[in-house]
């Protein structure tokens, strides 16, 4: 199994070898097709597997068409942590600097004034901490209407920190038409009950 057999875009694939990597990860192997024909995906995967490549490189392919609008991102990772969103916001800039994506980080800890001023602008990418996510979403500083394509990692550590709550709340403002992704490394009962309410028939990856 080659990058090349996942339907990745040239582009992509010159990123991918500009990282040395030569062949995927069993995540990123079994993610990567159905991530690109917008399917919604359970993948149960530790870090360290490579899984936020496996989300990350095929959202690229499927954002690098559609226009960006001021106030509504087209796409929103939410992470439990700080390192965590910055990580996945490095991952982005690193696979993605063939193509024209812009990335706003909505964390907490970072001044407020840049992040709207970033959203005014338009974003494709939008990784957020749930938290800060919600304080924004309520000062009515971003609408969610349009965001067509949802991540949620690390879903088991988002259980523990105690924002199921916030995320069922954001999921609610999603459009339903959409598609979701969700990992975790472990399926305890409330986030299969969150896949099951949130998430379209997914394709279930566990590695
Ligand atoms: P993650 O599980 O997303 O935290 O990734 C773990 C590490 O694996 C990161 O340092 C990646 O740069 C690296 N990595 C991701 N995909 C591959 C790959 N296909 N081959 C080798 N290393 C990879």
């Amino acid at each position: 199994m080659t990058f090349a057999d996942l339907g990745l875009s040239h582009d992509l694939l010159k990123a991918v070898e500009a990282s040395g990597y030569t062949e995927p990860t069993p995540i990123q192997a079994q993610a990567i097709p159905p991530v690109l024909m917008m399917k919604d995906i359970v993948g149960i995967a530790q870090t360290g597997t490579g899984k936020t490549a496996s989300f990350v490189l095929p959202m690229i392919d499927v954002l690098a068409s559609g226009r960006r609008r001021a106030l509504m991102p087209r796409s929103l990772i939410l992470a439990p942590t700080r390192e965590l969103a910055a990580q996945v916001a490095e991952n982005f800039e690193k696979y993605g600097k063939n193509h024209d994506l812009k990335l706003a980080l909505l964390i907490g800890g970072v001044q407020m004034g840049d992040q709207v001023k970033a959203l005014n602008e338009g974003v494709d990418v939008l990784i957020a901490t749930p938290g800060r996510l919600m304080d924004l979403f309520e000062r009515g500083k971003i609408l969610l209407n349009g965001c067509e394509l949802l991540v949620i990692d690390e879903a088991d550590r988002m259980l523990d920190m105690g924002f199921i709550p916030d995320i069922e709340f954001i999921c609610s403002k999603l459009p339903e038409a959409r598609q979701t992704l969700l990992f975790s490394a472990t399926m305890p009962p409330p986030i299969e009950k969150l896949a099951a309410k949130f998430l379209n028939n997914p394709k279930r990856i566990e590695v």
